[in-house]
């Protein structure tokens, strides 16, 4: 969903209680305030700008959650909680960034305690890639269901698990880590960002599409993409995407590849979890549903999960694209402060979403 495409409930057919959602991310913060059924009623996003420290960090978000809050013409007391997702790897327990790769120099922060102590509203401390799988389990591709993955191919892949409603954030914060599921135990498999070898990112994000395809390009294999880069241009996602779509074999092929890799992934997934649905989401969909390539890249991905999972699994699971885009973070943020709010008050384990 592009920006422009977010729609604002009006506060007058919103149903209360609220909730803010913080989504910080390398680049930026967005935030955005919802309803009990998830719609958005405000959204604002500023730079995060890493280098000027956590304090400031902590500073923009709370200036944030009072922007969005007097766009709508609420006060904090009517906010329920505020739910934050961060970058890991982090301590949620402890409400503690470790040693985030993408805020450098925030190692060690207490962010959850510095932002509720600014903004006086409970903060609900979430990793980005588990708050955004569950914005799509909540009011997204997963409504319906009850158990989902959710897998985001961009820059790296990550992901998110929720079962029973519940999210999986594992005993020590790093559950949920599906783009560094070993793939292939070859001592010469791939190198990935977190510097082990065999991991599923290093084969299937859009950063190994792009490498991959530069190999070929290396080894001699024809394509259209080698004219691109005689000019000078870099490849990426989009460039390759619309070379398969134009009928470049090479672009296809390495596309398609991408999906046979994710598909072991998907057969880890069915035989570890057996979710009802497995949502794709993440800069690197390729149209998603409403291209050829988008279509086929998912159908490819199925046809290895049915060929090497259990068939049943295989065969039940409902394989499709995310729908809220990069509101998913915010909106799922806000959904996991919803979750503890609910969970405080009945004081039970598991809330039910609807
Ligand atoms: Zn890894």
């Amino acid at each position: 969903m592009a920006a422009n495409e977010r729609t604002f409930l009006p506060l007058s057919q919103a149903t209360p209680p609220y909730f803010i959602g913080v989504d910080l991310g390398g680049t930026n913060i967005k935030t955005g305030l919802v309803d009990d059924r998830g719609n958005t009623l405000a959204f604002t996003a500023v730079k995060t700008e890493v280098p000027a420290g956590a304090d400031a960090g902590v500073g923009r978000m709370a200036q944030s959650i009072e922007t969005v809050l007097q766009e709508v013409g609420l006060t904090k007391e009517a906010i329920a909680g505020v739910g934050l997702g961060s970058p890991g790897p982090m301590d949620i327990p402890a409400g503690m960034l470790l040693e985030p790769v993408n805020l450098e120099g925030w190692d060690y922060f207490p962010l959850r305690d510095r932002l509720q102590e600014k903004c006086e509203i409970p903060v609900t401390f979430s990793n980005d890639a588990n708050a955004a799988a569950y914005g799509e389990f909540w009011i997204g591709s997963g409504r319906e269901y009850h158990s989902m993955i959710m897998i985001t191919l961009g820059t790296g892949v990550g992901g998110g698990i929720i079962i029973g409603d519940l999210s999986i954030d594992g005993e020590h914060s790093h559950g949920s880590e599906l783009g560094h599921l070993p793939i292939f135990s070859d001592p010469n498999a791939r190198i990935c960002s977190c510097h082990q070898r065999g991991h599923l990112e290093a084969y299937a994000s859009a950063t190994a599409l792009i490498n991959r395809t530069y190999e070929a390009l290396r080894a001699g294999r024809k394509s259209s993409l080698a004219q691109l880069v005689a000019e000078g241009q870099e490849l990426n996602g989009l460039n390759i995407a619309q070379a398969a779509e134009a009928g470049d074999e090479l672009a296809e092929e390495l596309i398609m590849e991408t999906a046979d890799f994710l598909g072991l992934g998907m057969v880890i997934f069915l035989h570890t979890i057996d979710p009802a649905a497995i949502v794709i989401g993440g800069a690197m969909t390729f149209g998603r549903d409403e291209t050829e390539l988008g279509r086929r890249f998912l159908k490819r991905i199925h046809e290895v999960a049915l060929q090497r999972a259990f068939p049943v699994p295989a065969q039940k699971v409902v394989l499709r694209y995310a729908t809220l885009g990069g509101d998913a973070g915010y909106i799922g943020a806000a959904g996991r402060a919803r979750v503890d709010y609910y969970q405080q008050k009945m004081n039970t384990p598991g809330t039910p979403k609807n």
